[in-house]
């Protein structure tokens, strides 16, 4: 498994090209800049290859991308069970922030705790890990140690915000101390920078900061 971080600048999440047997995207930023990502990505792979765009939430800045995206690969779009509607049906409630337009899409695949999507090498299995909202996922692939925290938990010991539509202050706490039993070397979360080789200090970081939301 080989992970590249793209776009990530001003608003836009991190996505990440996760290169294996099978190709995945996790996240796909707002759409502002999907050419440029569909650039970024084809220093990689082909485009045509993605399999899946796994969204770790219903936040536009993380799914915004996802319909044109999708139009584009021809990947499968997985996301959480609850936080699918947010795509299916064009919710408007998070893009309103950005002041954009949430494309509606289909979700072919909707996850729910402990599914694997297995790329190869890598299998990832989802965690549901609510608080910063209903249909928050990790993924977490055990042989390599390495975790995508989506907007859970953040290098340094940050942690998402819980101010948002459907954001629960116990349920993040309660969904970082889930991180904190994993084994995690390599961290890479929905914004900022990644960590390689001692991830699992700062969910530790993160989980202490948690502590203040209570
Ligand atoms: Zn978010």
């Amino acid at each position: 498994m080989l992970v590249h971080r793209l776009l990530g600048f001003g608003f836009e999440s991190n996505v990440y090209l996760i290169e294996d047997e099978r190709n995945a995207v996790v996240d796909t930023g707002t759409g502002f800049y999907t050419e440029q990502l569909l650039n970024e990505i084809g220093r990689y792979v082909e485009v045509k290859s993605i399999d899946y765009i796994i969204l770790t939430h219903e936040h536009f800045d993380h799914c915004g991308g996802a319909a044109d995206l999708k139009n584009t690969t021809g990947a499968e779009i997985c996301m959480h069970e609850m936080a699918a509607r947010t795509l299916e049906e064009g919710e408007q409630w998070s893009a309103m922030f950005f002041d954009a337009v949430q494309k509606a899409t289909e979700v072919e695949r909707k996850l729910r705790e402990g599914d694997k999507i297995i790329l190869g090498e890598a299998e990832l299995r989802i965690l549901h890990t609510p608080g910063h909202s209903p249909g928050s996922i990790c993924l977490y692939d055990e042989k390599s140690r390495t975790l995508f925290s989506g907007d859970v938990v953040f290098a340094g010991g940050g942690i998402g915000r819980t101010d948002f539509y459907g954001g629960d202050a116990e349920q993040l706490v309660k969904s970082i101390k889930r991180l904190v039993e994993l084994n995690v070397e390599n961290l890479y979360p929905g914004h900022g920078d990644f960590v390689m080789g001692e991830g699992k200090a700062h969910i530790k970081m993160a989980e202490r900061m948690s502590m203040y939301l209570l």
